[in-house]
């Protein structure tokens, strides 16, 4: 039976007997695979601190027809930090929730790979706003995935953006206004949300951590993303189960974090 070496980041896990777990894992090379870690919750367990949701460790697997067993971890990082206050885990729920959407078993995704760990870690800097870091993620994410609408003009016919550019998610981005007429969830927004979407997609994680946005735009933009995110998940990966778990119980509105983390903003 081969060994498997890989990096990988627990995603979630489901406990079973009296002391083992399944853990799913985030790997660069082979997408979202499963393990299983016996004996991992016992205390002494060499496996025991990577088998905790969020853990970035090196794993060695022995594989047997299509199914993983955990011999050996070495944590790179446990990203511990990230549970230190709700906002953070939160946001660090919506990224794992929306990796996990992204990922097929079997499928390389080492940019998305590494763009999670980077976000988690970022998450866990208390300077940081999380929901910044989240967001950023998000949106990166659909890039990668060439999912991120069309915002630089109109997604139907081209046409340079007016002053007040049309929005609609059903059409997948801007649009002029002529266009706009044949997509009865177009809605108008203001030029700095569709900016200041620009800015997040081309900035670097460095860029992010200073950022600071208006309070006019910022509640418009977690507005229009959240349409956006659930619109392009739904459709592209069938993720409705997904997209109503995330609506209801992770994704939190801007505000509630706004008005604690960041008077600033
Ligand atoms: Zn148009």
């Amino acid at each position: 039976m081969p060994l498997v070496k890989t990096y990988g980041i627990v995603l979630r896990y489901a406990n079973f007997s009296e002391t083992s777990r399944m853990v799913t894992l985030f790997t660069p090379g082979m997408g979202r695979i499963s393990a299983a870690a016996k004996g991992c919750r016992r205390p002494k367990s060499p496996l025991f601190n990577g088998c905790e949701l969020y853990t970035f460790g090196e794993y060695i697997l022995r594989e047997n027809r299509d199914r993983y067993l955990m011999t050996q971890v070495s944590v790179v990082e446990s990203f511990y930090a990230l549970r230190n206050n709700l906002d953070t885990l939160t946001c660090a729920s919506q990224i794992r929730e929306v990796a996990e959407v992204m990922l097929t078993e079997g499928q390389p995704r080492p940019q998305l790979f590494v763009l999670t760990a980077r976000c988690l870690a970022a998450l866990c800097q208390e300077e940081n706003d999380p929901w910044m870091i989240s967001l950023y993620y998000q949106m990166q994410a659909l890039q990668l995935e060439g999912l991120f609408p069309q915002i630089d003009r109109c997604c139907e016919c081209g046409a340079p953006l007016e002053e007040s550019p049309w929005y609609s998610c059903q059409a997948g981005g801007a649009l002029c206004p002529i266009c706009r007429l044949r997509y009865a969830d177009a809605h108008t927004v203001l030029p700095g949300t569709l900016a200041s979407m620009r800015l997040l997609l081309g900035a670097d994680l460095e860029r992010v951590r200073i950022l600071r946005l208006s309070k006019q735009i910022r509640p418009q933009l977690e507005e229009l993303w959240r349409e956006t995110l659930f619109h392009q998940l739904e459709q592209s990966f069938g993720a409705v189960e997904f997209v109503h778990k995330l609506r209801d119980h992770v994704y939190h509105p801007v505000g509630a974090l706004d008005r604690k983390k960041d008077p600033r903003a």
